[in-house]
């Protein structure tokens, strides 16, 4: 827990968020600017600051994550046409929030893997 922290503080309900998914270790709730018509953030309730922080004894937690992405992404209805994991790690990529957490996007076609490359 870091007390600073908005996702470890939605973790515990000391702020609102959507909530779509919730058990003792992971949490799952939608984005507040989302950036496709399903933008779910997929959190584990440990405060990992940064996709280089994740440790050994990280491992079953992160599999489990991604479990979850399959399963939201079906509850979704995106597991026919398809969706994208996403995880921001450091400045060049863009991270906000220093909390690790997976995206999971969909709902409309998104942009080619090209364009990430070049911007
Ligand atoms: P990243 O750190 O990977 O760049 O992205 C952080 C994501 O968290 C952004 O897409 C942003 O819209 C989302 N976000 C930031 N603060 C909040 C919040 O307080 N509530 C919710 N639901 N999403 C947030
Ligand atoms: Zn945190």
């Amino acid at each position: 827990m870091s007390s600073e922290c908005i996702f470890c503080k939605i973790s515990n309900k000391e702020a609102d968020a959507e909530i779509v998914y919730e058990d003792n270790d992971v949490l799952a709730f939608k984005d507040i600017n989302p950036a496709a018509p399903v933008h779910i953030l997929v959190i584990p309730k440990k405060h990992i600051p940064t996709h280089q922080e994740i440790k050994e004894e990280d491992a079953h937690l992160v599999g489990k994550m991604h479990l979850i992405l399959s399963d939201l992404a079906r509850a979704f209805e995106l597991n026919h046409d398809g969706y994208r994991v996403v995880v921001n790690c450091g400045q060049h990529a863009g991270q906000i929030v220093y909390h690790l957490h997976f995206h999971l996007l969909g709902g409309r076609p998104l942009d080619a893997m090209s364009s990430v490359r070049g911007g």
